[in-house]
Formats: structure tokens, sequence, C-alpha cells
């Protein structure tokens, strides 16, 4: 007799990483929510970078589906050499100094959005800052924007290939923008009263698991609650690895499929990947403590 080692597929119902037009998604916050209605989700997060404008548009489409919206935020933060992203769920989005901040970064991406184009420029790339700007049609501008761009100019097929060669992090046309350090970014959140969450720990640190671990461990003490641990790109060692180090640091195992529809191929859809719906509960039983400090 053969073994069947296939394991059934699993449904997911909770997907808590997701971006939109409002950010560098290329669906608007209604076709997201009517996709994840089709793919039998129940709660899902809008996690735009910098911006909270999306939510209130999947809200109205998700009525029609019974979906629960999380307002979230996606703040990328600086450590030296690295990047930390930090996800944030439950936004007070009323709370205006929070939305100041966010305008600021906005206003960040665009300055460095700009100065990523002149780098192109001087390579060769003969791509303009209005279509870049047309290209992210008011959303908070993004490298995948910049990306867009050179695809649409010819000098790159594939969104991937424009990081490769010129966006990545060590790449020609790479520009900085000040970002706020980890520790900051969950001060922030907490103050609004959002819980922080770090998303995809192994982007940081993939070989190192000690150093991943004393990272996540100073972050929990300025007060995370939360780690990615079901997300899309990860194996099922590397999720449960991260599942045991949520465990031994009593984090909330967070999750979702940090879909973009990039078209990028195998990009993870939703309701591909994500927590369990005990992970909500979770989140929601640690904002009513939260609340309480
Ligand atoms: P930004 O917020 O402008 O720094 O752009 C970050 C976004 O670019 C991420 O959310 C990813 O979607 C994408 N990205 C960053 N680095 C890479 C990479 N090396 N390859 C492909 N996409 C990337
Ligand atoms: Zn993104
Ligand atoms: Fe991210
Ligand atoms: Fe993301």
């Amino acid at each position: 007799m053969k073994l069947d080692n296939s394991k059934a597929p699993e449904v997911h119902e909770v997907d808590l990483h997701l971006h939109t037009t409002y950010s560098d998604g290329t669906l608007t916050p209604t076709e997201l929510v009517d996709l994840c209605a089709r793919k039998g989700l129940k709660v899902i997060a809008i996690s735009d970078h910098d911006s909270t404008e999306g939510v209130a548009e999947a809200q109205s489409a998700a009525i029609r589906h019974g979906i629960e919206i999380i307002p979230a935020i996606e703040l990328s933060t600086d450590v030296p050499d690295n990047e930390i992203h930090m996800l944030g769920y439950f936004i007070d989005m009323e709370d205006t100094g929070f939305q100041d901040l966010l305008r600021e970064f906005r206003a960040g991406r665009e300055d460095r959005g700009r100065k990523m184009v002149e780098r192109l420029d001087g390579l060769g790339m003969d791509i303009t800052w209005e279509e870049v700007e047309r290209i992210a049609d008011g959303a908070a501008v993004g490298r995948p924007h910049i990306a867009q761009a050179l695809i649409e100019r010819g000098y790159v097929s594939v969104w991937q290939e424009a990081f490769d060669k010129y966006l990545g992090r060590t790449g020609p046309a790479y520009v900085e923008r000040t970002r706020l350090e980890p520790e900051e970014a969950v001060r922030v959140l907490l103050d609004n009263g959002a819980l922080p969450v770090m998303a995809h720990p192994l982007y940081y640190e993939r070989e190192d698991t000690r150093k991943l671990k004393n990272l996540v461990t100073s972050l929990k003490e300025a007060g995370m609650v939360g780690l990615e641990v079901h997300y899309g790109e990860f194996s099922g060692s590397e999720i449960d690895m991260l599942a045991n180090i949520a465990a031994e640091l009593d984090l909330i195992p967070c999750g979702g499929s940090d879909y973009h529809a990039s078209g990028k191929p195998g990009e993870i859809i939703p309701g591909e990947a994500g927590p369990p719906m005990s992970t909500i509960e979770a989140l929601r039983e640690m904002k009513g403590v939260a609340r309480a400090l």
C-alpha cells in the first residue's frame, strides 16, 4: 500500500497581511476584499505601508460579504545594515498625531522616490518622476512603483529583475529614507492603542536563529505583542521554528499572505497562508489589556 503523505489543503480563514493600491498593492481595497471573500476568508487586516487610507473602502466592501476588517499598518524601521517591518493591528484611525506621522512618512517616500529616479537617470535609464507618480496614483510611493516604471519603459521585464539589478538594498539605485527605529515603531503603535507585531522575521535574519531570537526578545521587552509566524513564503519547518520562538516568548503567532497582486510567478494568494482563528481571539484579548494599561 502506498502511503499518502500529501496533507489535505488547509483552509485559512484569517489573513493579517495584505496590501492595496493605497500603498504598493495593485488591487483596490474593494477588489482585494472581493477576492478574499471568494477564497473563504473571514477576518482580514488591511496592512498598507504608511497608510490607513484603504481601510474605509475595505470596510464598506466587506459588509456585503460578512468579512471583518482589522485596520492595520506596516511600518518600515531601520537597524544597521538591515530593516525590520512592524505591523500594527487595530489602529485607531482617528488619532490625528498618528495620521500626521504617516503623512510625514509618505512625504519621505516621495523624496526618496525622486532621488531613486535621479539615480536611475544617472545609470542611463530614462524614467521620470511623473511616470512613477502616475503609477502610484496617490498611494504611498514604494520601490514597486518604480519597478513598474522600469517595466513599462522596457528596461526590465519583471518586478524581481528591477530589484535584483537596481532597487534592492545593495542595488545602485537604492536610496535610504528616514525611518523609525523598531523600538520607536513599537512605541508609536502602542501610543495609538494598536498592537505591534514583527513582520516576516526571516527577512531580517534567516541563518542565525540566536540573533533573531535576541532581537525578538528585545522587541518584546519594548512592548511588541506578536510575531508573524504563518507567513506565505515560509516553509513548514521555518514556521515551526518561529512558532516555537513565539511560544517561548509569549508572543501571539500572527501571519498572512503579504499579498500585493504583483503578478510575480508563484505569488502567495490570500487564503494560502494565515494564522488560526484563535490568533484573532488572542489579539482581541490583548487589545482589551492594552487599553487598560
Ligand atoms: P519600499 O517600501 O519602497 O522600501 O519597498 C518595499 C517593498 O518592495 C516590499 O514591500 C516588497 O514588496 C518589495 N521589495 C523589497 N525588496 C525586494 C526584493 N529584494 N525583491 C523583490 N521585492 C522587494
Ligand atoms: Zn509592500
Ligand atoms: Fe514588509
Ligand atoms: Fe507587507
